[in-house]
């Protein structure tokens, strides 16, 4: 029978990927609140959550997201450059641009769409791309999409970018570098100031992904301004569904950078706007990242009481990995703090490296020390 082979060769995959415990499935996820989950039938305290400022159920941004529903409805209608391009969006890429201290601003899709529009708007064929060993899923899809070539740097390895440009700078048009600020399963810094200072050297243009960086570090205002003065990274991106709680991505640079990006990164020309509600939401959440920066200190903090109770290095932003080895061992850990109450997610391959399965605790503004005290307890018993 034809069409048969569809269901025998996803059947196969789906059986090589439980055998290596590499198995994933999507389960519902009730909400309470912002720092607990409900998962079959029993609340959980919840170290799983990019909402790292709890602004996702914050009265303001809600209250700021239902008036623009009311105001203009629920969907953007067509793409921004036709008639998408609703009385929510200028508010938001001033706050942008304000907030990051450039000209201009640019709101995408989501993270994921900035990203894969952004590389294949900026570099080509005879181009290079150099991107950390470690960089995210959506930069890498960006530059396959560029058909640039790429290259791989150490992490966080300013001496290997360096060593990587000298030897194939010349040889290659525009070089784009891709790091990310805060990186997301490892919750490390990136050495913005070395990096820019390399990528001036060689000019290369330096793309900086902050979606864990933003409302967390410096000050809320993301990786660039962690040291005084800030450094000057040239397009800044990031998304606002993790710390404004809200959805979309962005970027952040020049006003003739983000003019050429608006006429050349196809998933801001060939994609929907975003719902004037999310919009407005993500606005109202900035303002309040600009206003508390005290508040925003706070997942860091958490996140360091919890790497002193165990003698981890210390904490460079919210998010906390304890590698365990095998997926296997990450499943049973995982299910360990279940079974306490804690809701902490495995992570595995191919979202980390081979060997390097992990626990992943993100920290929120809404954990109490009482909280963190009892995750380490916790996790210090089931790790013994
Ligand atoms: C989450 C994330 C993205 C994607 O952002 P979305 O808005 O969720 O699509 C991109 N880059 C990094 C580093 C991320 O962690």
């Amino acid at each position: 029978m034809k069409g048969n082979s569809l269901t025998e060769y996803a059947t196969a995959r789906i059986k090589t990927l439980r055998a290596a415990d590499l198995y994933r499935s999507v389960r519902s996820h009730l909400r309470e609140n912002a720092h607990t989950i409900v998962q079959d039938g029993r609340t959980l305290m919840s170290f799983a959550c990019n909402d790292y400022l709890g602004l996702s159920q914050h009265p303001t941004v809600v209250a700021a997201s239902i008036a623009a529903i009311q105001r203009s409805g629920v969907g953007a209608r067509a793409s921004r450059l036709i008639s998408g391009n609703h009385g929510e969006y200028a508010a938001l890429e001033l706050a942008l641009a304000e907030l990051k201290g450039t000209e201009d601003a640019i709101v995408f899709g989501s993270g994921y769409l900035a990203n894969i529009g952004i590389v294949p708007a900026l570099v080509g064929a005879r181009d290079l791309v150099c991107f950390d060993e470690h960089a995210h899923s959506s930069l890498l899809a960006g530059a396959a999409l560029s058909r640039a070539e790429q290259l791989s740097f150490g992490h966080n390895d300013a001496q290997s970018l360096s060593a990587l440009l000298e030897r194939e700078r010349d040889k290659y048009r525009h070089c784009l570098v891709l790091t990310e600020g805060v990186f997301s399963m490892d919750g490390d810094l990136a050495p913005l100031g070395s990096l820019a200072a390399i990528c001036e050297t060689f000019d290369a243009w330096l793309l900086v992904d902050d979606a864990h960086a933003l409302g967390v570090v410096g000050d809320g205002r993301g990786s660039a301004f962690t040291t005084s003065p800030p450094v000057a990274v040239p397009l800044q991106m990031g998304t606002l569904s993790k710390a404004a709680g809200a959805y979309g991505g962005y970027v952040c640079s020049t006003q003739i950078v983000c003019d050429f990006l608006r006429n050349r990164a196809r998933s801001f020309i060939y994609s929907t706007g975003l719902p004037p509600g999310t919009v407005a939401a993500a606005t109202a959440a900035l303002a309040l990242i600009r206003s508390n920066p005290d508040l925003t200190r706070l997942p860091l903090a958490r996140a360091q009481q919890f790497t002193t109770a165990l003698d981890l290095p210390p904490a460079q932003s919210a998010i906390v990995p304890l590698v365990v080895g095998s997926p296997a061992r990450a499943l049973a850990a995982s299910r360990q703090l279940s079974e306490r109450g804690i809701f902490v997610p495995a992570i595995r391959p191919p979202t980390v490296p081979r060997g390097t399965a992990r626990l992943r605790f993100a920290f929120s503004a809404l954990h109490t020390e009482a909280d963190v005290a009892r995750l380490a307890t916790h996790v210090k018993d089931i790790m013994a």
